[in-house]
């Protein structure tokens, strides 16, 4: 089982990544009022370091949002979580994710859906996440490299949606491709950086209920239904989806972390 010397009240001492999260989970994110069991036992089980840069790996435990490739975040696990609470999911949910980044929220949200689609409009990112998911056995997760303000209509309509980067207003594309009863969770603001977190329901084929849920700080959401400051040209192409059974396996995810 993979380790790593705890800094902090151990010195010297190893401790296993599954007690360091779990400890994450009780201090940070159940302490702090994440109630939802398929929530935290889903934090329980994803192994977040895994989905960060090597030099980084030694802080996935804290609290944090981290940086990844592309000047793009890993965000914070209490967000992580209280995204994923906020979705009210029971299980075997079809998911869309817009903003993949590591990946990392997506592994999460798979461990309680029966598919996540989750959308990333950088390259390089998406390529690293569609690898690092299938690397660690996550066949119900497909990525897609694309510019996901307008969704993933091939697959919809959704029992929830949520989006990991701020918008300027909510993607009527988004809404468009909840099922009826859906729910899509979404940072909104007039500003890139500061946004209210939204959830909104699809009530009926053309009403939707909205609520303000939090304040938060996300990445902005690049693209035709977001800001678009994009750089000319920048994620434009569209490939077809990759899901982790199509993709080279090098080793399966078991639960533990490899040394
Ligand atoms: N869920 C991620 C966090 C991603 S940060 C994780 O767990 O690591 C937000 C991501 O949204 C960034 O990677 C950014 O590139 C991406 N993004 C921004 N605008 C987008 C768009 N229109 N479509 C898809 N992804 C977008």
């Amino acid at each position: 089982m993979g380790s790593l010397a705890s800094k902090e009240d151990h010195p010297g001492e190893l401790k296993s990544f599954a007690s360091l999260r779990e400890e994450m989970v009780e201090r940070n994110i159940a302490a702090r009022g994440v109630r939802d069991e398929l929530v935290l036992s889903a934090m329980r089980k994803v192994p977040r370091e895994l989905f960060l840069p090597k030099n980084l790996r030694e802080f996935a435990h804290e609290d944090l949002p981290l940086p990844i490739a592309g000047g793009q975040t890993i965000s914070q696990p209490y967000i992580v979580a209280f995204m994923a609470e906020s979705l009210q999911l029971k299980g075997g949910e079809k998911i869309l994710e817009i903003g993949a980044g590591s990946g990392y929220a997506a592994a999460v949200l798979s461990e309680i859906a029966a598919k996540v689609y989750t959308v990333e409009r950088l390259g390089q990112l998406a390529d690293t996440a569609a690898v690092t998911l299938a690397d660690l056995g996550y066949d119900n997760v497909c990525v897609l490299h694309g510019d996901g303000s307008r969704g993933w209509l091939e697959h919809a309509p959704y029992d929830a949606i949520v989006v990991a980067a701020g918008g300027p207003q909510v993607p009527e594309s988004l809404k468009a491709q909840l099922k009826i009863g859906g729910r899509l969770v979404i940072p909104v603001g007039a500003d890139q950086r500061v946004q209210e977190l939204v959830r909104v329901t699809r009530v009926s084929e053309n009403e939707y209920r909205s609520e303000d849920i939090a304040d938060v700080r996300f990445v902005p959401l690049i693209g035709e239904e977001g800001w678009t400051t994009a750089k000319e040209g920048e994620a434009r192409q569209v490939r077809a989806g990759r899901c982790g059974r199509f993709l080279r396996k090098r080793k399966r995810w078991s639960g533990t972390s490899p040394t």
